[in-house]
């Protein structure tokens, strides 16, 4: 088009500029707000108020928050420096309550990965979920018989049990132990989804002999390779909580698993330098509750929001203000496709697509 040849090219050109004025003006203002992981990864203690989890699990945050203590009866913090301790006492509870039940079924113990930060929210880096304080990710390796320094803690590497050719379990690496270990886990009533690798629910396919109800629960996920994420439904006292889709009443065995054995999930990120959910989310994209609790005090100590088998106190603070709950509940992960962000909604990618995406 020659722009010479348009009558009134004026107006066009200032509206044009208007519109570059504009963009660039949004573009300052965007840039300019503080990110959401920023001033979540800041608080270094939870805020005082009953438990209560906003949002969604890619999309949210918590007060009431309780450390997991560093170890106990049949567990280990790993990554401690991380910080990420953190839940709902309802998770909290459940994660000592599997290391007790693990040990009473022959595992060594657990080894703990990330749960929350003290108020959930979008982390720095690693996760797309984790924000409620519902989210736990358990190593897939035994604790060791020695107790494991602060040192070795944060450097001990975790063992890789799907080989990620053929994305088939490492037959000499699995254990029976492994298979009961899922089972317990998923055997508790508030366990709504266990995500693992798709060669792990596909080894737990092929060998799980007796009840088989409890697959239901196991959900093949992107990475999930060397621990298994556990995941608990929204707890009493969370109106603002919003669940996920309940998974189909099946094995999950059938197509759906066959997919995930298909060229098309591990395709090369077209995309992979676009930054991330975590990466852009602001205040203005999470319940509005989230401002209040990334903004509450401290409570007065570690020690004071440290669960100790249901005695930490949680000291009441005001009544939550009602509001809609977050909408958008997709999400992103560092293994999965770039396609998938917390702003969009979940793709249909080829059929038969696993749904939902649940986020890492
Ligand atoms: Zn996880």
């Amino acid at each position: 088009m020659n722009l010479r040849s348009l009558p009134d090219r004026k107006p066009f050109l200032t509206a044009a500029l208007a519109l570059v004025t504009l963009a660039a003006l949004a573009a300052v203002a965007i840039s300019a707000e503080p990110r959401a992981k920023d001033l979540f990864g800041a608080r270094k203690l939870p805020a005082v108020a009953p438990a209560q989890s906003f949002g969604f699990y890619s999309k949210g945050c918590f007060t009431g928050g309780v450390a997991l203590p560093m170890e106990g009866p049949g567990w280990e913090v790993m990554r401690p420096s991380r910080n990420r301790r953190w839940g709902h006492p309802a998770m909290i509870a459940l994660i000592e309550k599997l290391a007790r039940d693990a040990q009473a079924d022959g595992w060594p113990g657990l080894l703990v990965g990330d749960v929350s930060q003290p108020r959930g929210g979008p982390m720095m880096t690693g996760h797309a979920s984790h924000q409620i304080g519902l989210d736990a990710d358990i190593w897939l390796t035994p604790m060791p018989k020695r107790p494991l320094s602060m040192a070795q803690r944060e450097s001990m590497s975790a063992t890789l049990m799907v080989d990620e050719k053929t994305h088939l379990v490492k037959d000499a690496l699995w254990t029976p132990a492994h298979t009961r270990l899922l089972k317990r886990a998923a055997s508790y009533p508030e366990v709504e989804r266990i995500l693992v690798n798709p060669g792990i629910k596909k080894k737990l396919c092929d060998t799980v002999t007796g009840d088989r109800s409890w697959l239901r629960k196991v959900r093949p996920f992107w990475g999930h390779d060397y621990h298994f994420h556990m995941r608990i439904g929204c707890q009493p006292g969370s109106p603002f909580c919003k669940a996920q889709e309940t998974t189909p009443d099946d094995d999950g065995c059938g197509k759906p698993l066959a997919w995930w054995f298909t060229e098309e999930p591990w395709r090369p990120n077209k995309n992979p330098d676009a930054p991330k959910a975590r990466d852009l989310m602001t205040m203005a994209n999470l319940p509005k509750q989230c401002l209040d609790v990334v903004n509450a005090p401290d409570a007065p100590s570690l020690e004071a929001v440290t669960y100790h088998g249901g005695a930490a106190a949680a000291v009441a603070v005001a009544e939550p203000q009602p509001s809609e709950p977050a909408e958008t509940i997709s999400s992103g992960n560092a293994a999965m496709p770039s396609a998938a962000s917390a702003f969009a909604p979940t793709p249909k990618i080829g059929i038969p697509l696993p749904r939902p995406r649940p986020g890492n």
